[in-house]
């Protein structure tokens, strides 16, 4: 079965859902059952226009999406929480920005992913 349905917007879904895959696991599986990634890592998992992102408690995860928007080109970048500079989120505009290794990373999101994603990187990095 594989589902990568757009009803995460509680995020109360996101630990059966695998960001990495996409499979739907059974709720009290801790590893994917396909890609045996470890599930109880993600703390936010969302799906917007041009990427997937996921959040762990040290890292942001990009899943780059084709022009179409209909699948992930595959391409896979990992963001370590502590080493993202001037993070900033812009309203209006809705869209997360960092410096990472001198370079300037931009996001734009979805309204509903732009707030979850802010409180929670908000929570994480003021730790
Ligand atoms: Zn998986």
């Amino acid at each position: 079965m594989i589902t990568m349905s757009d009803d995460t917007e509680g995020g109360e879904d996101f630990d059966r859902l695998c960001p990495a895959c996409g499979i739907a696991n059974p709720k009290e599986f801790q590893q994917c059952m396909m890609c045996d990634k470890d599930l109880t890592q993600t703390i936010l998992f969302i799906e917007d226009d041009f990427f997937d992102l996921e959040l762990t408690k040290t890292e942001l995860i990009e899943y780059r999406k084709n022009y179409y928007r209909t699948r992930r080109t595959g391409k896979v970048q990992h963001f370590q929480l502590d080493e993202m500079e001037d993070i900033d989120f812009e309203s209006p505009g809705k869209r997360l920005s960092f410096n990472y290794n001198g370079k300037r990373e931009v996001y734009p999101l979805k309204d509903e992913n732009y707030m979850q994603l802010k409180l929670k990187i908000m929570e994480l990095v003021n730790k």
